[in-house]
């Protein structure tokens, strides 16, 4: 059994804020990125990572402009890389914000594996956070289209040989990552916690830059370091050059 890592695109969205992915940096700046979702093939079952956004609430719910073409639906995509989404048994988001799972309801056969702490967050976040959980008046958050599926879990999790969960709070309390044993290397899917190659990289002020969206910048930090440990290659959520490279194997 080898384990890769394919990464799909299921969107783009345009001309957000630069600090809001680099903490305190690039001031005036925008940033156009791209919402990704990935594939964990060659084990028992496909595993995907993420679901994306909803695009008719892009604009509407989260004043954001996105593009999704007719191939970047998320299981458009999925079939066209050889995947039939009833084949999928587990999905795991990263967290609960609307651009990594509002489309988990396109798995009927999938188990949607989150962190309990993060459930309990996105059923009541801080006022500040509300949208981003689609926790707002009226509104039945996309993330609930498959509720009755998700399964809870508490910290670091194996998931399947070769594919475990790590916690990393920060960005939000229940955070995690996706470490996976490939055929040359280890690769950790890391959600938010690692926005683009730049935020792992750094700079001359910090060994690596967290998102400028979080609940805990202490928990943040820790996380950072936590990973240091893992050994592995770090593929962030919304880097472009993700999919320029597509497989991790
Ligand atoms: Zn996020």
């Amino acid at each position: 059994m080898t384990l890769s890592i394919r990464a799909l695109s299921v969107g783009r969205v345009f001309g957000l804020p630069k600090p809001s992915f680099t903490y305190l940096r690039g001031w005036g700046a925008t940033v156009d990125i791209p919402l990704i979702m990935f594939v964990i093939e060659g084990g028992d079952a496909p595993v995907v990572v993420d679901t994306g956004a909803d695009l008719s609430r892009a604009w509407d719910v989260h004043r954001i402009k996105m593009e999704q073409s007719a191939d970047e639906q998320p299981d458009v995509a999925l079939r066209s890389a050889g995947i039939d989404p009833d084949d999928v048994r587990l999905v795991v988001n990263t967290h609960l914000h609307w651009d990594h799972s509002s489309n988990n309801h396109l798995f009927p056969n999938a188990r949607v594996v989150v962190q309990q702490s993060e459930l309990d967050f996105a059923r009541k976040p801080v006022m500040w956070h509300r949208r981003q959980f689609e926790a707002l008046p009226d509104l039945s958050p996309a993330w609930q289209r498959a509720e009755d599926r998700i399964s809870p879990v508490d910290g670091d999790t194996e998931l399947a040989p070769g594919i475990t969960l790590i916690s990393l709070p920060g960005h939000t309390p229940g955070s995690q990552g996706v470490l996976v044993e490939a055929a040359t290397r280890r690769y950790l899917i890391a959600g938010d916690c690692v926005y683009l190659y730049d935020s792992w990289e750094g700079d001359a002020d910090a060994d690596h830059i967290p998102a400028g969206i979080y609940t805990d910048l202490v928990a943040y930090e820790e996380s950072l370091r936590k990973i240091e440990t893992l050994g592995c290659e770090v593929i962030p959520s919304h880097d472009s050059r993700v999919l320029d490279r597509r497989i991790f194997a």
